[in-house]
């Protein structure tokens, strides 16, 4: 059984910044990078919110970043992710996907948040094969191409941008009569000569075959449940994110929407020595410099709380 101070469950931007500072502290932290290594922004093009680049970076590239500083701080990080977790007495009892243990005095949960589906059938039917929750991931395939995005906040409104550079047609198929994304981000989509609003609308089937992949959406008007379709060769579904707190099993407190319940300003949990970070108890801000904000304050969470305990 593997024995450490700090056990850190996740690798995006609150993950790797508790590593650095748990790092710096010399608590020689085990971060273990999940099933989505770097997280989401790693499917993202361009990161122009990030304090310290003017220019701009690619996710991928600040999240290599993150990860190297953690590294030089004597971070182990390891490929992988926590299958099972006991938090019932401390030290923690960790199991992995290689059937590695781990027991660790403090843990701090950076998991973050994953895409969340319409659920239809035909939706798992043609995911990867039409279907995707990433349009800078998939966007390419569609080259010249006529897409439909699903949802009405900013992701959907943002990825439809990011596809009318890309597409010859954009349809921007919302529930409501109204965006909820930020009056900039409608203005850009509203305003964009390739992108067609399907007000009242959702998407009551995705059509294909198994050779074709998808060849069209049926809609239904929301309001008078009037179907008609239309023809696209992609769909991307940006209607939100779940936390990704199921490995929990229900140990740690969660609010009605699954996102962890912090201590706030400070980052425990309901579990003494748990602490969380990042997009996993953020259902409001998810933004990267929030998230690292965060893993800085778990992490000092977690040397005040090993002094004291
Ligand atoms: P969101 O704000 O929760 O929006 C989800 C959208 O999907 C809503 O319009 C919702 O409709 C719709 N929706 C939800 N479930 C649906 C379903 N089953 N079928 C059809 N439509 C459904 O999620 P988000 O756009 O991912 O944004 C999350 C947070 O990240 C927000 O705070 C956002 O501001 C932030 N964000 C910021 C940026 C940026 O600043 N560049 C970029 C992306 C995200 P209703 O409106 O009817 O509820």
């Amino acid at each position: 059984m593997e024995k450490r101070r700090c056990l850190i469950i996740g690798s995006g931007p609150a993950g790797y910044t508790a590593g650095i500072y748990t790092g710096r502290a010399d608590l020689k932290p085990l971060l273990y990078e999940g099933e989505q290594p770097g997280g989401q922004l790693t499917i993202t093009t361009e990161i122009e919110n990030f304090p310290g680049y003017p220019e701009g970076i690619g996710g991928m590239e600040m999240m290599e970043d993150l990860k190297k500083q953690a590294v030089r701080f004597g971070c182990d990080v390891r490929t992988g992710y926590i299958k099972e977790i006991d938090l019932g007495s401390r030290p923690f009892h960790a199991k992995d996907d290689h059937g590695g243990e781990i027991e660790a005095e403090t843990v701090i949960i950076a998991t973050g948040a994953s895409a969340k589906w319409i659920g239809l059938e035909s939706e798992k039917q043609f995911y990867g094969a039409g279907v995707s929750a990433c349009a800078t991931c998939d966007g390419y395939f569609y080259k010249n191409q006529t897409v439909a995005v699903v949802g009405g906040g900013d992701t959907a409104c943002e990825e439809a941008n990011y596809l009318s550079t890309l597409c010859s047609k954009v349809y921007l198929v919302h529930r409501r009569d109204e965006l909820r994304a930020s009056k900039a981000m409608q203005h850009r989509v509203l305003t964009n000569p390739k992108i067609e609003m399907c007000w009242n609308s959702r998407i009551s089937r995705i059509l294909g075959t198994e050779m074709d992949g998808v060849t069209g959406i049926e809609l239904e008007d929301t309001k008078t449940g009037t179907k008609s379709e239309r023809e696209v060769t992609g769909v991307f579904v940006a209607i939100g994110h779940q936390p990704n707190t199921a490995f929990l099993a229900g140990q740690v407190e969660l609010d009605a929407q699954g996102y962890i319940k912090v201590n706030n300003p400070s980052s425990a949990t309901s579990v003494p020595g748990v602490f969380a970070a990042g997009d996993v108890c953020d259902p409001n801000y998810r933004q990267a410099i929030v998230a690292a904000g965060k893993g800085c304050v778990a992490a000092m969470d977690v040397e005040r709380f090993l002094q004291s305990n």
